[in-house]
């Protein structure tokens, strides 16, 4: 499914994953839920922007509220890892500089994507993992978290079944990651994304999410893309930058590329999900192969609303 948007700048899309769930299997109260927390992100972020905030401040600022949002799989909500632990990623990425500052694996940190944008604004390292990464946290001031404040009842279950059932499992048959992309009015594109990953995955594992190209990309150029599905055909594809190369190398316009990375080439390499871009030109465009994405959006000409099927 592909959605498009025209309008007049500033731009502004979030998603809270995408997965396999049909509209008839969503639980009414949870669709609510869900779309409550989406409406809130959105109405929090979009005066920021609409009054004349940056993109990447914007973008950072509704990662970290969709983080600290425990029904999405981002910081406090995060799925567990074979080892009943909480490994997170996130990235974010300034389509005016080029800069992009991203954290892997890390554990305890109550927003990963603050701990990515410190990394970007230093512009020393692109990617920290691991306990550099907490340490550098730390030094940084960044809040962190005992376990417990990660754990939720639910993603427990989801471990304890994918044990059973012994396999990497997709978040209640989604994925669930978040992410923000946002073109503010002067034109320049920002894109953050952040995640607890699989559940159940090989403790050490790294997605899409934190890969500049894969899971997260901008440039003032194209577009500013955060992707979400199953992490590694996004990787072995560079899908993000793949859809901001065949706009830049190929002239295809954001929809068309969008088009050609979610319906063709991701699903040629079994990469179910989607993503969200906004494009400089006015466009924003949602698209995803998997049977759901919950995502929001708005736009100077553009209500805010928000869809899940
Ligand atoms: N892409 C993420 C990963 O593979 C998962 C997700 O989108 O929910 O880590």
């Amino acid at each position: 499914m592909i959605h498009t948007f025209k309008s007049r700048l500033p731009l502004l899309a979030i998603h809270g994953g995408a997965g396999d769930l049909r509209p008839e299997d969503l639980d009414p109260e949870q669709s609510a839920a869900y779309r409550e927390a989406l409406q809130r992100v959105v109405s929090i972020a979009w005066p920021m922007l609409r009054d004349g905030g940056k993109a990447l401040d914007v973008v950072v600022e509704a990662a970290r509220l969709l983080e600290d949002e425990p029904l999405f799989n981002a910081g406090k909500g995060s799925v567990f890892t074979s080892d009943q632990r909480h490994e997170m990623d996130a990235a974010v990425m300034c389509g005016k500089t080029g800069q992009a500052g991203a954290v892997a694996g890390v554990s305890g940190i109550k927003n990963p994507v603050q701990t990515a944008r410190h990394v970007l604004d230093e512009k020393s390292y692109v990617m920290l993992s691991g306990n550099g990464a907490e340490g550098y946290a730390r030094n940084k001031g960044d809040a962190f978290e005992a376990p417990e404040y990660f754990y939720t009842e639910a993603r427990h279950e989801q471990l304890l079944k994918a044990k059973v059932e012994d396999r990497v499992a997709l978040d209640h048959h989604k994925y669930g990651t978040i992410g923000a992309v946002a073109v503010d009015v002067d034109g320049n594109c920002a894109a953050a994304t952040s995640t607890g990953g699989l559940t159940n995955k090989q403790y050490g594992r790294i997605g899409d999410s934190p890969i500049v190209g894969a899971g997260t990309y901008a440039s003032n150029k194209t577009c500013a893309i955060s992707c979400t599905g199953y992490g590694e055909p996004f990787l072995l594809r560079s899908a993000a930058y793949q859809v901001a190369a065949r706009m830049d190398f190929g002239g295809a316009t954001l929809e068309e590329a969008v088009r050609a990375t979610v319906e063709k080439d991701l699903m040629d390499y079994d990469g179910d999900g989607g993503l969200i871009a906004v494009g400089p030109n006015g466009e924003i465009v949602l698209g995803y192969n998997s049977a759901m994405m919950y995502r929001g959006w708005v736009a100077r000409d553009v209500e805010a609303d928000c869809g899940i099927a």
